[in-house]
């Protein structure tokens, strides 16, 4: 690793030479596109991120769960340097190539339950959730789609209304697309509902208000991302899952941000058991290069009339060779148990943090998809402003961390699965001073 794996701030955060770049960012890049921490990066790796002005980071973001291989990993890199040099681009709807196929092999191999299964790659999780709600939508004959409170599917349109939060996401964008319908979500730390009782409760609004027969998917994210890290009750999805089966409605796992060894297994649905009907996948896929996948039952991926799938730039040799690559990765390091230690590790940490510190109203996740919520002590009533503090406190001593929540009173913690446990006890260091400076 040539990048030393060190916190070690030269200057403050951010430095002179981020701020001078926040000037001609402010002066060139759209002010919708936003940022959480304005450091401006030139190298990264391991556990670390390195900006212009020689500071390193401690990385507890992996750019929102994408290198949870590491940053620049060696077969990355070395599959992209080959790919590079041999070719770019032909668009695999005009003349194919193996990267393509292998990955979807792969994908077939990975993803729970061993029927017949087929994949279509695409460029984002929102264009992959989009092209599963199509596929769904055929195969079934059926229009509507049901989605959950807090859920988090995209940007696009048909995404932006399968996605719960309005700020910052809708305000402003809509209309949005129809025949979209959201169910409750079994959040534990807010509705103390059994699984079985909050599988009851979210059935009961999907047959009354749009009717079992009339839904062609449910989709869910099997951990919540953006919305809260929110873990449903045991036996909240496999109750889902079996009322969708007897009914002929396609079960769609969204396991964008949990796929690909963060949560310990492949994919988060594994946990439970759950066979989902298709899966999306993005982000920890490709080891930071866009590309996103639709896998499951090779009936209803084969429902679509030929050419109804694909897009210029779906399925990119690069990209593809970054997934082969990123697999590998995963493979040789066994990350899923590397991220079950840290998950332990984390775990650890956090629990002594409540000890202190009442503000934590629950820790919750699973392997490397870990997450503390902020609530006044005693009450549910969510707590933004010290997760804000708390937040900006570790940005300026130098470690990345995330929020995330419906109240954005959630710290989320997705480190890549290449950190030292040196590194992440210094980042929980950290994060625990914070917790005292701003008590
Ligand atoms: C990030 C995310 C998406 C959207 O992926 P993009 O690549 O940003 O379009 C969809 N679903 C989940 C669960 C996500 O975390």
């Amino acid at each position: 690793m040539s990048i030393a794996q060190e916190r070690r701030l030269v200057t403050e955060i951010p430095g002179p030479g981020s701020l001078e770049r926040l000037d001609r960012k402010k002066a060139h890049v759209a002010d919708g596109v936003g940022t959480t921490l304005p450091v401006f990066i030139v190298a990264a790796g391991g556990g670390v991120l390195v900006d212009v002005d020689g500071n390193h980071l401690i990385d507890l973001g992996s750019g929102i769960a994408v290198t949870t291989v590491g940053n620049a990993a060696p077969a990355v890199v070395r599959n992209v340097q080959e790919q590079v040099a041999a070719f770019t681009h032909t668009c695999f709807m005009v003349t194919p190539y193996d990267g393509y196929v292998d990955v979807c092999a792969a994908l077939a191999e990975l993803t729970p339950g061993d029927h017949a299964k087929k994949s279509a790659l695409f460029n984002s999780g929102a264009e992959a959730v989009e092209n599963a709600v199509k596929i769904a939508r055929v195969a079934t004959g059926r229009d509507a789609v049901a989605v959950f409170d807090h859920a988090y599917h995209g940007r696009t349109n048909l995404t932006m209304a399968m996605t719960a939060k309005n700020m910052p996401y809708k305000n402003g964008f809509g209309p949005f697309a129809g025949e979209v319908y959201r169910a409750p979500m079994s959040y534990p730390l807010r509705d103390g509902l059994s699984g079985a009782d909050a599988a009851a409760r979210a059935i009961d609004v999907l047959d009354k208000q749009v009717g079992a027969a009339n839904l062609a998917c449910i989709v869910i994210e099997p951990i919540q991302g953006e919305g809260g890290f929110v873990v449903p009750a045991p036996g909240f999805l496999p109750a889902l899952a079996a009322w969708a089966k007897d009914n002929g409605i396609v079960f769609i796992a969204d396991e964008i941000q949990s796929g690909f060894c963060r949560t310990g297994d492949w994919f988060a649905s594994d946990h439970e058991g759950v066979v989902p009907d298709l899966v999306t996948t993005a982000k920890g896929i490709a080891g930071g290069l866009p590309l996103a996948g639709v896998t499951g039952r090779a009936d209803l991926m084969d429902a679509v009339h030929v050419g109804g799938l694909g897009g210029t730039y779906g399925g990119n040799p690069i990209a593809c060779a970054a997934a082969l690559g990123s697999i590998e990765e995963m493979r040789t390091h066994a990350l899923g148990e590397r991220a079950r230690e840290i998950g332990e590790r984390i775990t650890a940490r956090l629990e002594a943090l409540r000890a202190e510190h009442d503000v934590i109203a629950e820790i919750r996740g699973r392997g490397a998809m870990m997450a503390i919520e902020l609530c006044k002590p005693g009450t549910t009533e969510p707590d933004p402003v010290r997760t804000a503090a708390i937040s900006a406190y570790c940005h300026k001593a130098g470690v990345v961390t995330l929020t995330c929540g419906t109240w954005g009173n959630v710290f989320r913690f997705l480190p890549p699965l290449s950190i030292s446990d040196a590194l992440l006890d210094e980042a929980f260091d950290v994060v625990a001073e914070a917790f005292t400076a701003t008590a």
